[in-house]
């Protein structure tokens, strides 16, 4: 299995400004001038490949979207503004492409927002496959495209699009996936899914504030978690604002870690940036994060607890993951 994260801000695509993009180059410069000085020879793409990955490349300014794919088999989770990427992508690189799948986890902006720029929907020899355990995909689905917030009106991709509504916590094939819808703590509903297949498995639990702590708490919703290869989490907010911003939806690095020792998930990513947070904010919400995970393994080694260590980061924009 093979995940492509087409875009990992949350709440509203948040584009590098002007004024970050000038910060940032004089900063670089400022680096190289330093450095060049040790340099027997010049080696400018070396230098490059050395910067960290939060100043030559950023987290990323587009929502939620991701690509799952596992043999012929293709998934799309959520059309956030990074779907518009994917579109142009797909339509490169697999034009014959004539089938989609796109599991909603729920409808709020953020999500959804994509969908009108995913341009196989305006294809009369395309079909594209919508999923959600809410019922009220359809409706939903009409409000992006009403007027006067969208020019073409949802009548023009009814045809290519199928409704399908899921189960909660119930199996469903899709392709050669199966998915498991399992409920977050997010307001609005919000389902998050495990995806297995090739004995493979995702947990995508992105937008949750994680209220329920424990295993008992989560009851049937552990299943989402328990043993998964790699689990996708909300880290919108650092630990300290997670903490002020009580019930705004969003969890944060420490609370994945947790849950991901308890349940013995083999790797993370987190995702779901704050718009608010530049790339300097989202690496130190990544740094408390590790300050975080090394004094738990320190204490469990301590107490002679045997802790297998876990891979884990926090996600930038494009990157792929294979399981
Ligand atoms: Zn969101
Ligand atoms: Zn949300």
């Amino acid at each position: 299995m093979r995940v492509k994260l087409w875009g990992v801000r949350g709440s509203l695509p948040t584009p590098l400004s002007p004024a970050h993009l000038r910060e940032r180059i004089e900063w670089v410069i400022g680096e190289f001038e330093r450095r060049k000085k040790s340099w027997q020879t010049f080696k400018t793409a070396d230098f490059v490949a050395d910067l960290p990955a939060h100043v030559s490349g950023g987290y990323g300014g587009n929502t939620a979207c991701a690509e799952v794919t596992h043999a012929k088999s293709r998934l799309i989770i959520d059309a956030g503004s990074g779907i518009r990427a994917f579109s142009e992508n797909v339509l490169t690189t697999s034009p014959q492409t004539s089938e989609f799948h796109i599991y909603f986890t729920h409808f709020h902006w953020d999500h959804v927002i994509g969908l009108p720029f995913f341009a196989p929907i305006y294809m009369k020899n395309k079909i594209v496959n919508c999923y959600a355990v809410h019922d009220n995909l359809e409706a939903a689905l009409r409000t992006i495209f009403r007027k006067p917030n969208f020019p073409v009106p949802y009548e023009v991709v009814e045809n290519q699009l199928r409704i399908h509504r899921l189960e909660p916590r119930q199996p469903a094939k899709i392709g050669g996936f199966t998915l498991t819808p399992y409920q977050l703590d997010h307001p609005d509903p919000c389902w998050g899914a495990r995806i297995e297949a090739g004995g493979k498995s995702l947990a995508w639990a992105v937008d949750t504030e994680c209220t329920r702590i424990t295993h008992e708490e989560l009851g049937e919703d552990a299943k989402l978690y328990t043993n998964s290869d790699l689990l996708v989490f909300d880290a919108q907010y650092s630990f300290d604002e997670a903490l002020e911003k009580i019930n705004w939806g969003h969890a944060s690095g420490p609370i994945g870690i947790d849950l991901a020792m308890r349940e013995s998930v083999k790797r993370v990513i987190f995702m779901h940036h704050d718009p608010a947070a530049s790339d300097d904010t989202i690496r130190a919400a990544e740094e408390q994060t590790r300050v975080y995970y090394d004094e738990i393994l320190r204490a469990r080694k301590q107490a002679g607890l045997k802790t297998p260590e876990l891979d884990w980061h926090f996600a930038h924009e494009g990157e792929t993951i294979q399981l």
